[in-house]
């Protein structure tokens, strides 16, 4: 039988990481939400708070259950409230160097046996787990966004990763009430191998004039049948997010169809990340969205 775990840390309390405290809190895991700074997971728990009302709105939930997942999660911005955790997962920014250097604050805290995963979208679960002390009990375990709704986690295993810690994985998503697939460990792995490129295209689409932010979503909405346009999407999951993932694929496949796109790497730096930031290819900041082009 799998390893069964009782507490879960989460590295990163921003869109994923709140999204990732939110089931396994749910799912009836204690969460120890840890960041840099109080303000984040205040904000982290903020975002807990209005997706499980969301749900409870929806009737998927009831109070008492809502109640309680919140009691579950304890926000931290001490390293050492890892201690406690049987699985941490790290869903901080999309950045190997600051990846990097929280496995280098969190592994010295960790208890031996535990199995630390990667919220990753691109970057090589065997690189990340040569940056820790447990590269056996690594893998890659990829949420989809918002995680309360999305029923897919990505499992990606690094080279070292050993099968009890796999397995584990694969019980700890079913209890989530997730449904696995297995990518093997190549840049974006299955899902973003495949959306971003499309993402990024449309972003070419616009930088190109062939069609305006409207236009465009429309055409993949009623035309492709996407429940959301892909410069619509591009701003869900952050620009910034999108830019690093195809700076991963252009860097590690070699293959000039994945260059980002130069409007895309513009707004980046104009800090106009999509709905977390206020603004990316709409503004988020009245009523209703409106097209910045
Ligand atoms: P985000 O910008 O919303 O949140 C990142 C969080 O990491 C922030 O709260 C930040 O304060 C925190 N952080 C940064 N450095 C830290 C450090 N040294 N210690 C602790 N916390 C630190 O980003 P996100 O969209 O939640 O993405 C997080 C990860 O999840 C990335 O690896 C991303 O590729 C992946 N992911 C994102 C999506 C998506 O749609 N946004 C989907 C799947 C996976």
């Amino acid at each position: 039988m799998a390893r069964q775990f009782e507490t879960i840390g989460i590295v990163g309390a921003g869109q994923m990481g709140a999204g990732i405290a939110h089931v396994c809190a749910l799912a009836g895991y204690a969460v120890v939400l840890y960041d840099i700074s109080s303000d984040r997971t205040e904000a982290g728990l903020k975002r807990v708070n209005g997706t499980l009302d969301r749900q409870l709105g929806s009737d998927k939930i009831t109070s008492a259950q809502k109640a309680e997942a919140l009691s579950r999660i304890t926000a931290s911005t001490d390293v050492a409230s890892l201690g406690t955790a049987d699985l941490v997962i790290e869903a901080v920014t999309e950045d190997e160097t600051v990846k990097r250097k929280v496995y280098a604050q969190v592994c010295p805290v960790l208890k031996p046996e535990a199995i630390l995963a990667t919220n990753t979208s691109s970057i090589s679960i065997t690189r990340l787990a040569s940056a820790t002390d447990r590269p056996e009990r690594f893998l890659g375990i990829h949420f989809m966004n918002p995680v309360p709704v999305m029923k897919l986690v990505e499992l990606v295993r690094g080279i070292a990763t050993d099968d009890p810690t796999f397995d584990a994985a694969k019980a700890f998503s079913a209890r989530l009430d997730k449904v696995t697939t297995v990518s093997e460990d190549f840049p974006a792995f299955i899902v973003n191998r495949i959306l971003m490129p499309m993402i990024n295209e449309a972003i070419y689409t616009l930088y190109e004039g062939v069609g305006s932010v409207e236009s465009i979503d429309t055409a993949m909405k009623l035309g492709a049948n996407h429940p959301m346009g892909p410069l619509q999407l591009a701003d869900f999951i952050g620009l910034d997010t999108c830019l690093s993932i195809m700076q991963v694929l252009h860097d590690g496949l070699s293959d000039s169809k994945y260059r980002p796109c130069p409007l895309l790497v513009k707004y980046v730096e104009a800090g106009w990340i999509g709905r977390k930031a206020g603004r990316g290819f709409y503004d988020y900041r009245g009523e209703t969205p409106v097209p910045t082009r």
